[in-house]
């Protein structure tokens, strides 16, 4: 058996955290490569070593020495460091780290921010593989670089390349416990490369697959995935399993255990994920896999999100005109935006986007080419839209479920501005007025799992 486990920041928050996830690691022989995040926050107020790099990374670039805010860097890694009993040397190694990439050239800024952030993870990793040696065991630091971490240069939000994956299954020969850090690699030409935020969970799941690991452990701060957002409900139902495919469709209306572009490589390998508590380590935490065995009720679970739009179109006798779609989503990617969902009437289409990229500007000028060239005789913009999702594999062998939804809403009081299937049948999509979100997954939970 061989499991790579990655640790999220609250789970390295201070040395008592990281005594935890090394009993963990130590306690599973098969637990061999070990996947680490910047230490996160110790306390609601605290801040997490990545935003504190940040914000040293964004004083050199406005022009300022930042010596304040490395300190603070400095002094969350010393304060791990002596309490983790660890050689003065590694603090010294961590300094000059530090030292060394603040000499660099900062006039390309996205660049330096990239090579200052990944410094938090990198450290991160040094200590943990300082602290397993310390207490006699068989466990190194890998340098990404040097295990062939390959990325595209899009500094803030790298891609993995394909060449990484057989360079990175050699970590299988390394011997004991390899402690990689999370959250970057390097670019063809040497440079540091990050993830988007919080995207040590994509190195982990990376890694899994280059391995070709049993399972792929990702350590946070909660028991399981949960049916409902927590905030919104108590003691909501934990997911004891879950598919890729719904855990994708949940992740996109907002459930956040994951980052969302961490599944794929997992998924491409059949790599079975599972989402253990730090605190809690004999919880079995929830399997996210290919196929389910388990099903304790049609709906898995549900998600709302705000911030969506509806760019609405009429034409009489669109449906008439070969291509007419297209043309649309021609002038969409020609303004660089993607769409989400493509509900239509006969002689209608709605296109559901995220508000953040269909700006005001991008709204003028699409509906200006929308009418010019294509002869749309109506058009309208929706901003007040949110998502509301019902998901679960079983829904597609169930009748009605769509109908139970409908009916929990509209007794509830809540009008229904879009309705959406997707063929897979896992999930419906209900668009409802932002005011309405939080309430209409409410009043979902309530009707499938609370009666
Ligand atoms: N430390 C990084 C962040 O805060 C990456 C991660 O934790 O996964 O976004």
């Amino acid at each position: 058996m061989y499991k790579v486990c990655k640790f999220g920041g609250s789970s390295l928050a201070n040395a008592e955290q990281i005594r935890k996830v090394c009993d963990i690691m130590l306690s599973d022989p098969s637990r061999r490569v070990m996947v680490v995040s910047a230490p996160g926050k110790r306390t609601r107020e605290d801040t997490k070593v990545t935003d504190l790099l940040i914000a040293l990374a964004n004083a050199r670039i406005s022009g300022y020495d930042g010596a304040a805010e490395l300190q603070d860097v400095l002094d969350r890694f010393g304060s791990i460091a002596a309490e983790l009993e660890l050689d003065a040397a590694i603090m010294a190694d961590i300094s000059l780290d530090m030292n060394t990439r603040l000499c660099q050239d900062c006039s390309n800024s996205l660049r330096f921010m990239d090579s200052i952030k990944a410094a938090g993870e990198d450290n991160c990793a040094r200590l943990v593989a300082g602290y397993l040696k310390s207490i006699g065991r068989t466990a190194s630091y890998v340098d990404p670089r040097v295990a062939g971490m390959f990325l595209t240069e899009e500094y803030g939000n790298a891609q993995v390349l394909p060449e990484a994956y057989p360079l990175l299954a050699r970590l299988r020969q390394n011997p004991g416990i390899s402690v990689f850090p999370g959250f970057f690699g390097y670019s063809k030409s040497g440079q540091v490369v990050t993830f988007s935020r919080g995207g040590s969970d994509i190195t982990g799941s990376i890694l899994a697959a280059a391995t070709e690991a049993q399972t792929y452990e990702n350590w946070t701060d909660v028991d399981s995935v949960y049916s409902v957002n927590p905030a919104l409900i108590s003691n909501p139902h934990p997911i004891m399993e879950i598919t890729y495919d719904e855990m994708r469709e949940l992740a996109y209306a907002g459930f956040t255990v994951l980052h969302e572009e961490a599944l794929l490589p997992a998924y491409r390998k059949g790599i079975p994920v599972n989402i253990r508590n730090t605190n809690n380590p004999t919880a079995r935490g929830t399997m996210i896999v290919r196929n389910r065995v388990n099903f304790d009720g049609v709906v898995t679970g549900i998600a709302g999100a705000k911030g969506f739009c509806s760019l609405n179109m009429s034409k009489y006798l669109m449906n008439r005109e070969v291509g007419f779609a297209l043309k649309v989503l021609q002038i969409l990617a020609d303004e660089q935006i993607s769409f989400e969902h493509m509900p239509s009437g006969i002689d209608s289409l709605s296109i559901i986007m995220r508000k953040d990229y269909f700006t005001p500007d991008k709204e003028k000028i699409i509906t200006g080419r929308l009418v010019a060239e294509l002869g749309i005789e109506k058009v309208s913009v929706n901003r007040n839209l949110a998502i509301v999702i019902i998901v679960g594999e079983a829904m597609a062998r169930t009748v009605g479920v769509t109908a139970r939804a409908a009916n929990a809403l509209s007794k509830a009081g809540v009008n229904l501005e879009i309705i959406n299937q997707g063929s897979s049948e896992i999930s419906v999509m209900f668009g409802v007025r932002e005011e309405y979100c939080n309430y209409a997954v409410k009043e979902l939970y309530k009707e499938f799992f609370q009666r």
